[in-house]
């Protein structure tokens, strides 16, 4: 079984759910890859390898101790089933398209680990913010953006399903870690040098409610221009 296990959606993220509702110490049970963001949007996660980082909008890379928490997070126990080499040069566009034509299904998640050097790394990180909480896409306009060139690390990617989208980023929703674990965020853009591709077919996806969280639990929540507000913030 290769589980894909996501805490909270991203459609309720992006209507403004920001509270931690689950801790990193409790996320790292359920899997030791993956992505989210922080309580109160303070960075973007990176879980590789068993550990969490975060990145922080000041560019500064965090090793998580277990107690801090997310409103929003996918992980799972990587396994990969098929493995690629890539040494072209792509730009993004065609490296998706490249990307999507290896998976062996565009109908369910596949989880992705891109690791090699990369001609440059473009990434954004996620300010926090504090309540009343805004929605994500007013949170999101005024992100800190990072550059590097000729770096080497992994690339923790996650494809989403069409059907799934609003629950999930449909298509590619990628975080950056650098080797020297120094540098990382949401992938804005990049090209690949030279890279070593693996990739998880998921055959289950565990959705996980932050029902611990009154706030969420008894919201009528405001989904209205959720895939407009998607496609523009992530
Ligand atoms: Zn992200």
């Amino acid at each position: 079984m290769a589980k894909l296990f996501q805490h909270q959606t991203l459609g309720d993220l992006m209507a403004g759910f920001f509270d931690g509702s689950m801790t990193i110490e409790a996320l790292l049970k359920e899997g030791n890859y993956g992505i989210g963001t922080m309580d109160h949007l303070d960075g973007e996660l990176i879980v590789i390898d068993g550990k969490a980082y975060q990145a922080k909008e000041n560019g500064e890379l965090v090793v998580l101790k277990g107690d801090e928490t997310v409103p929003y997070a996918a992980v799972t126990d990587f396994t990969p089933d098929q493995t690629f080499t890539v040494n072209e040069l792509f730009t993004l566009d065609e490296w998706h398209q490249y990307l999507k034509g290896k998976l062996k299904s565009l109908s369910t998640f596949s989880v992705i680990r891109i690791e090699g050097s990369f001609d440059f790394m473009h990434t954004r990180v996620i300010p926090r913010v504090e309540e009343p909480f805004p929605r994500f896409i007013d949170a999101s306009r005024k992100q800190p953006e990072f550059k590097q060139e000729n770096v080497k690390g992994t690339c923790i990617g996650i494809y989403g399903p069409y059907l799934f989208e609003g629950v999930v980023k449909q298509g590619f929703h990628c975080h950056f870690i650098s080797e020297d674990k120094n540098f990382g965020g949401h992938i804005i853009d990049y090209r690949i040098n030279h890279a070593d591709v693996s990739v998880q077919t998921v055959t289950d996806f565990h959705q996980h409610f932050a029902t611990n969280n009154p706030a969420f639990m008894n919201a009528t929540v405001n989904y209205d221009n959720l895939i407009t507000e998607i496609n523009e913030s992530e």
